[in-house]
């Protein structure tokens, strides 16, 4: 489909699912490559994660876990910058190297705060993966590891990723149409 609606808003193809799963197979390359050897624990943050975080982490081949936490900041189409709770810490991951899988970076806020929560819990190391990157919206210092498709400062939604709770199911990226 070249174009959707969800709810009100009328959504264009922007990322097709040919091109996610082609990518998502070469940054579960790189991180097999990187992380040889170590015992890693991957850690999703929910919601609009659940579908990266499955095809990426099917094709890690390395001696690794995978935990989920939720944490969500964003209502409707703009970040209201507010931090809601941050909840379901249920690893041990002290001396551990984590990688944090996100669907979208956005102002970084999020990724700030995780990151900040990983070391307080003293883990050995941090790395991150994010499948989508606003280098425009980027506020934070935090370097980001693996990054599947840099994009515009717009708003986007599919594969995970919702407007309002929908749109998550579509099984690429749309953009929205302004
Ligand atoms: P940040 O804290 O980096 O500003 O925002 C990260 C979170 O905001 C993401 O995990 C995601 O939930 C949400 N977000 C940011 N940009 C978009 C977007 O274009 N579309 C959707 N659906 N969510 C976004």
């Amino acid at each position: 489909m070249q174009e959707v609606k969800v709810l009100d808003k009328r959504f264009r193809m922007y990322i097709p699912e040919d091109q996610l799963q082609k990518r998502i197979a070469q940054m579960a390359e790189e991180i097999n490559r990187d992380q040889k050897g170590k015992d890693v624990i991957f850690i999703g943050i929910l919601n609009g994660v659940f579908l990266f975080a499955a095809d990426l982490f099917r094709r890690i081949n390395l001696d690794a876990r995978i935990s989920f936490l939720k944490l969500a900041s964003y209502e409707g189409t703009s970040s209201t910058g507010k931090i809601k709770e941050l909840i379901g810490w249920n690893e041990d991951i002290t001396g551990k190297t984590v990688i944090v899988i996100e669907d979208i970076v956005d102002t970084g806020n999020t990724l700030e705060r995780i990151v900040g929560e990983l070391a307080l819990r003293k883990a050995a190391e941090v790395k991150i993966a994010t499948l989508l990157f606003k280098p425009e919206a980027y506020r934070k210092d935090v370097s980001i590891d693996y990054i599947g498709f840099e994009i515009p400062n717009d708003f986007v939604v599919g594969y995970g990723l919702d407007y309002d709770g929908y749109g998550r199911n579509l099984d690429s990226i749309y953009t929205l149409i302004q």
